[in-house]
């Protein structure tokens, strides 16, 4: 991310060469703007809470990062430790087990019982071990260093050579009267920034794959040339995202190579992606109780993976797990009425999320929960169309909040109450985590995420710190505004 303290003196250096350059007849000697002053506050949220709200000021934004920047240590530390292209928080390695021990310790020093690791064993886990693009023309040579073969990619029998072309936005139109993508590798642009999916740009890695592709790159239109990881995109050929500077380099080889018509000569790509899959690995969920005086429950659950340095995706949703079981242990037990569960899952990020298909196995585990929240992305910053700079806002979160009336007029006046940014309704399905078995118990969740998702440039400065902290404290309102409302009026149906 381009420092915008920069930006800014350029802008106003530029502006007030602009003024003297007007006003020089009567101005000669105007002075430079100054810089501007850091603001009072670091963003408007939070900072005026309603009396009855006072006491979640404890959930304290800056105390928050502490447990974003200690899992974003973890992923660096793993890169580190022989890592370099494929790392994280990733289900089933070292950072995994490390993150597990982590949490485990934090749930145990906040007070919480019957803290533990459930254990599960994977399915053989997809470890690309590295790889390599290189596009050429003529003996001029572009390194995609920005490439990154999307989850579940098919790797190459050693170093292979083909021949690359561009095809636009990969549609129909352009496709049917373009060149011939079979046996080559194809490059395509994709305005589809939020995707990370198999779904990008209406399916086009589907209507490449079925035309005989040999390999497939997206490249991703958000300008800072991030590396970006993909779910599965179902290709039965390698496939890869790249970023926009590269992949615009790319585009332009290929087209000057066109322009002069040099049909013995076209661009080539050299491409080598080692990949293995690896059995006997294991992960688990971390669970933690915090009792209450009831036999009633709420859930919380937060996922512990994350790709890259995944400051939000899922570092933020675990730190607001983590405020939450703080909160609570300090109310005295006397006053809390429902036990609250904690599940730091495996996660999602592995194709197999083995937490969340047990939770799906046990129906009766949600017996006699009242509330389920899914802990995940509470705190991106938003970069808005410039993409130059981090504003001081959030990303805008999308929210949800099932299954009673009752349980959405208490989420509202939460949302409300530390001026969570939102939009305006509750989305039909609560996406990521809890997506498997939501419907199970009546389910909260408020969720954002951005350009720089699944990227490495998801790291600490990437954090909306009073965003994170107006979440958490939307959720520990959230349960103790529903304490009074018996199960059956939260599983009310809309
Ligand atoms: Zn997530």
């Amino acid at each position: 991310m381009p420092c915008p303290r920069i930006n800014m003196l350029t802008i106003s250096a530029a502006l007030t060469l602009f003024a003297a350059t007007l006003t020089f007849a009567q101005e000669p000697t105007r002075q430079r703007l100054p810089q501007s002053p850091p603001h009072h506050r670091p963003n408007e949220l939070g900072w005026n809470l309603a009396p009855e709200d006072q006491k979640y000021a404890a959930i304290d934004g800056n105390h928050l990062m502490e447990f974003v920047k200690d899992q974003t240590a973890m992923s660096r530390h793993y890169r580190d430790n022989g890592h370099p292209q494929y790392w994280g928080r990733i289900t089933g390695t070292d950072a995994d087990a490390e993150n597990a021990e982590w949490m485990m310790k934090k749930l145990k020093a906040i007070g919480l019982e019957d803290v533990h690791e459930q254990m599960f064993d994977l399915q053989p886990q997809w470890v690309p071990q590295a790889w390599k693009a290189v596009v050429s023309l003529n003996g001029k040579s572009i390194p995609l260093t920005s490439a990154q073969p999307a989850f579940l990619s098919k790797g190459t029998n050693g170093t292979v050579d083909m021949e690359a072309v561009y095809v636009g936005m990969a549609s129909e139109a352009e496709i049917k009267p373009g060149p011939d993508v079979k046996g080559k590798a194809v490059f395509f642009y994709s305005n589809d920034t939020g995707s990370r999916h198999v779904g990008i740009s209406d399916n086009a890695i589907k209507r490449l794959s079925d035309r005989g592709a040999a390999a497939i790159f997206v490249i991703l239109g958000v300008p800072l040339d991030e590396k970006t990881q993909f779910y599965p995109v179902n290709a039965p050929v390698p496939a890869f995202s790249l970023g926009t500077k590269e992949g615009l380099a790319v585009r332009d080889m290929i087209g000057g190579a066109a322009k002069v018509g040099t049909e013995n000569a076209p661009v080539h790509l050299q491409l080598n992606l080692d990949v293995k899959m690896r059995p006997g690995l294991k992960s688990g969920t971390v669970w933690g109780t915090l009792k209450g005086t009831t036999d009633e429950n709420v859930v919380v659950v937060a996922h512990r993976d994350g790709w890259f340095e995944g400051a939000n995706d899922n570092g933020t949703g675990v730190a607001t797990f983590l405020g939450l079981a703080e909160y609570f242990a300090k109310v005295p037990k006397s006053q809390r009425k429902r036990t609250i569960i904690f599940a730091g899952t495996d996660g999602h990020h592995d194709n197999g999320a083995e937490s969340g298909v047990w939770f799906l196995d046990h129906p009766e585990f949600f017996a006699k929960t009242a509330l389920l929240f899914n802990s995940e992305h509470t705190g991106l910053k938003d970069t808005g169309l410039g993409l130059s700079a981090y504003s001081n806002a959030p990303s805008t979160y999308r929210w949800y909040a099932g299954d009673s009336p009752a349980l959405l007029k208490v989420a509202i006046h939460a949302l409300d109450a530390f001026g969570v940014p939102t939009f305006p309704d509750s989305l039909p399905t609560p996406s990521g985590e809890t997506t498997r078995y939501y419907f199970l118990a009546p389910s909260v969740q408020i969720i954002n995420t951005g350009y720089v998702w699944h990227s490495d440039k998801e790291n600490d400065e990437s954090i909306s710190i009073p965003g994170m902290a107006a979440v958490t404290r939307a959720y520990a309102k959230i349960i103790a505004d529903t304490d009074n409302i018996p199960l059956a009026g939260l599983r009310t149906k809309k």
